[in-house]
């Protein structure tokens, strides 16, 4: 079946499962600290050992919260529509000045073609917002889809130590090569380490990204818990070294660890 967008023109008709849309600041990567709405979709074909994200809510519906930092949530049934949700994003968007939307997951790929039209949608009618896309970064068959429609990816490079899951370098590479073709997307690598990453995973990065001048975010690993949130152990000499490596063969590395938790924002 197909419906209309917001401007009358015939574009959509997709469904996904989204667990929550929010406005507040984004904490992971190069844009940390600029404002973002997110939209976190359920469900991953992964299971990172360090995840920290439930793959649906509790009652299985979509929680928006209309009003930023108020913490009151209006429910949407799910799966929601890609109108359903532009409408949702429209008065947020109203509300703040936001450098972009943030598509999280769970794996927000997994629904690609709703992507696609949802971000033409974000280009057509709110273009000073820019489409960030937050992935594992290891499907690069659904990549094709929306990379012509993506201002921004945030890459994962997913490093055994810390998964504790198969590696996934081959299906990184030809992601990471695809992302590559589209000079117009902004692309840089995130870490998740800990204090078992080995230097011969930083040498696989080193073989899947190419090109020196894509940053690479070193993240330590946050512990699971509830409350506060606290780095599993690294010792500082390990982090150093690993920066430093890193350095040697990349123009742009960073530490950055996951701030949005030390605020206790969503
Ligand atoms: S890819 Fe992301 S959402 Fe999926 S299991 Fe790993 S950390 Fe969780």
């Amino acid at each position: 079946m197909r419906v209309s967008d917001t401007s009358g023109q015939a574009t959509l008709g997709l469904q996904a499962p989204v667990q929550e849309v929010f406005s507040s600041v984004q904490g992971e990567g190069v844009y940390v600290g600029k404002r973002q709405i997110f939209v976190r979709f359920a469900h991953c074909h992964l299971k990172c050992a360090y995840c920290d994200t439930p793959m649906t809510t509790p009652d299985g519906r979509c929680h928006v919260e209309p009003i930023p930092g108020h913490g009151k949530t209006l429910m949407l049934d799910n799966p929601l529509s890609a109108e359903a949700l532009l409408g949702v994003l429209k008065p947020l968007l109203a509300q703040a000045k936001h450098h972009s939307i943030s598509f999280t997951g769970g794996e927000p790929l997994l629904y690609h073609r709703y992507l696609q039209a949802v971000f033409k949608a974000i280009q057509q009618h709110h273009p000073s917002v820019k489409t960030y896309l937050e992935t594992s970064g290891t499907q690069p068959d659904f990549l094709e889809t929306v990379l012509p429609v993506t201002d921004i990816i945030a890459m994962d490079i997913k490093l055994p130590s810390t998964t504790h899951e198969a590696p996934q370098f081959d299906n990184h590479q030809a992601f990471y090569q695809l992302a590559k073709t589209r000079p117009q997307t902004e692309l840089f690598i995130k870490l998740i380490v800990n204090a078992n990453t080995p230097p011969d995973e930083l040498e696989a990065v080193r073989t899947i990204v190419t090109d020196t001048q894509t940053p690479i975010i070193i993240q330590p690993e946050t512990l699971l818990q509830d409350g506060p949130a606290q780095l599993r152990p690294l010792p500082p000499s390990h982090l150093l070294a690993m920066e430093n490596t890193l350095a040697q063969w990349f123009a742009d590395v960073r530490v950055i660890p996951q701030t949005h938790k030390m605020l206790q924002i969503l």
